[in-house]
């Protein structure tokens, strides 16, 4: 009697271990009628599908069953041939002597899907979208550190929901010579195989890379592939693979990797849904990776653009010759330490510095020669400035200027001097010059301590004008 039931029932006598199945229940396992297998306890398992551990002794529903416990619920029934994700409904059926102990299996997924019923169909349809809507709310916002964890969640889900027996996602070296297993999920019950499958030469593979360079790899049989690719049907045998639908991600305008899942057991007839879920997963993957990318891209530039820019400023502010602060740098900052001079009612002084009979150097040694004396003049006007806050800079030709933020007249006059001792001590030959035959400086000294009416201007002139007496009075010297 319950051998001819349209519904797929597994079921035993009270006492006995084998099990009975009905036809229905063949079919939907894909198990042949006249197999051998799949009449004994070992050849069925069961298993839960949230924890993924298997429900033996008494938590095993056969047993739950016997005990007079309520049995319904969802597992994840594992055969000799097909595994399915179904609800499970247990009943006592007594007939005559005997007691049957019966579970009417609903497996929801794959078989609604492709029992070709339009409004089951359509609701599968909305489920998914649904499903994909999550997802992809989910990885709109997501950075590249949450990615991983919603790729495994996305892939659960879409296995789950398509009662597949693993999932996942493979992705190619950027030379496109070595294919990883990235994430992977596995139904209960199914080995786990990503850690075998790491940097494995893509040119092992022709056969399935043939296919995913053309989108989709589907292989109901996985007996059916040609000899030509015994090696890869071979690999897929070794996982117990005996259906594999893979289809591929773009990611940046290039294939990225490759999505799939596979059926263990026994051949399975990929249904044209199975194929439009996996693409529109494996889609929402590509375009997350994609949008993971520009940001990338836009952070480098960005960053670039602010580097070029740190540089360009610099370059603006730095004398090309001597590499120390040129004019303009030195004009913002005296206007910045002379206010806040000001605010602190401290004093600043200015040093201008002018090399003494320099036309005459460049006449003797040449231009070139000149060149080389302002920089080592430079480098000597820094070594001899040691306050942190002090800013060498040159002013123009061969003139240098000097900010002493914090420094009065005299300590400005004593720095002073110490610079024209320094670059004499240079010894840089100047036979021309009347000062022993040395190149020498001369240096104008201002100072503003408490008149804060004083602009930089103003100042500078001040300096220029000590620079005069300087000049004027023998050069190589300092005045203030
Ligand atoms: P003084 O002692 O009165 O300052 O005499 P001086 O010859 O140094 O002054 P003058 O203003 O007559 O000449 C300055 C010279 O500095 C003329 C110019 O060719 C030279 N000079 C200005 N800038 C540079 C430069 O970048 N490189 C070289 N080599 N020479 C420069
Ligand atoms: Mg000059
Ligand atoms: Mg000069």
């Amino acid at each position: 009697m319950l051998q001819q039931l349209p519904t797929p029932l597994m079921f035993k006598q009270r006492g006995d271990s084998s099990y009975c199945l009905n036809t229905a229940f063949l079919s939907l396992f894909g198990i042949s009628p006249d197999s051998k297998k799949g009449s004994e306890p070992t050849d069925f398992r069961f298993y839960d599908p949230l924890t993924k551990n298997e429900l033996t002794g008494e938590n095993c529903p056969y047993q739950a069953l016997e005990k007079g416990d309520v049995a319904n619920t969802w597992v994840r029934l594992q055969t000799p041939y097909r595994s399915l994700h179904c609800f499970i409904n247990g009943s006592i059926v007594i007939d005559g002597d005997d007691e049957w102990l019966v579970f009417h299996i609903d497996a929801n997924n794959r078989v609604t899907a492709n029992n070709g019923n339009d409004s089951a169909s359509a609701q599968r349809h909305i489920e998914f979208n649904q499903l994909l809507t999550k997802f992809s709310s989910k990885l709109i916002n997501a950075n590249a550190q949450d990615l991983d964890v919603i790729i495994a969640q996305s892939l659960a889900a879409f296995g789950e929901f398509c009662d597949v027996d693993r999932c996942y996602l493979f992705e190619f070296s950027d030379d496109f010579a070595l294919m990883s297993n990235t994430h992977e999920w596995v139904a209960a019950g199914v080995s786990p195989y990503i850690d075998e499958l790491q940097n494995m030469p893509t040119k092992e593979m022709p056969y399935l890379m043939g296919y995913i360079e053309r989108g989709l790899f589907k292989v109901d049989d996985v007996r059916r592939i040609p000899d030509s690719a015994i090696a890869e049907r071979e690999e897929f045998q070794k996982e117990n693979i005996c259906s594999i639908l893979c289809s591929r991600v773009m990611a940046d305008g290039k294939t990225h990797g490759f999505i799939g899942c596979d059926i263990t057991g026994s051949p399975y007839t990929w249904s044209a849904s199975d194929m439009e879920y996996l693409k529109r997963i494996g889609d929402m993957l590509g375009n997350t990776l994609q949008n993971i990318y520009n940001r990338k891209a836009i952070q480098t530039m960005q960053q670039e653009l602010i580097e070029a820019n740190r540089q360009l400023q610099k370059l603006a502010n730095i004398d090309g010759l001597t590499g120390i602060a040129n004019r303009r740098l030195f004009n913002t900052t005296l206007e910045q330490d002379l206010a806040q001079s000001c605010r602190k009612q401290g004093s600043l002084s200015l040093l201008l510095i002018d090399v003494d009979f320099f036309k005459l150097y460049n006449d003797q040694y040449g231009h070139v020669a000149g060149d080389n004396v302002l920089q080592r003049v430079a480098e000597k006007l820094v070594q001899s400035c040691l306050g942190t806050d002090d800013l060498v800079a040159r002013y123009g030709g061969e003139e240098f200027a000097v900010i002493l933020p914090s420094t009065n007249i005299e300590q400005a006059q004593e720095i002073a001097n110490r610079i024209v001792e320094n670059v004499r001590c240079l010894g840089i030959e100047h036979k021309a010059s009347p000062h022993n035959g040395v190149l020498m400086v001369s240096i104008g000294v201002a100072t503003q301590s408490d008149n804060c009416d004083e602009s930089c201007v103003e100042l500078i002139d001040r300096a220029d004008k000590a620079l005069y007496r300087a000049k004027s009075t023998g050069r190589g010297r300092a005045c203030a």
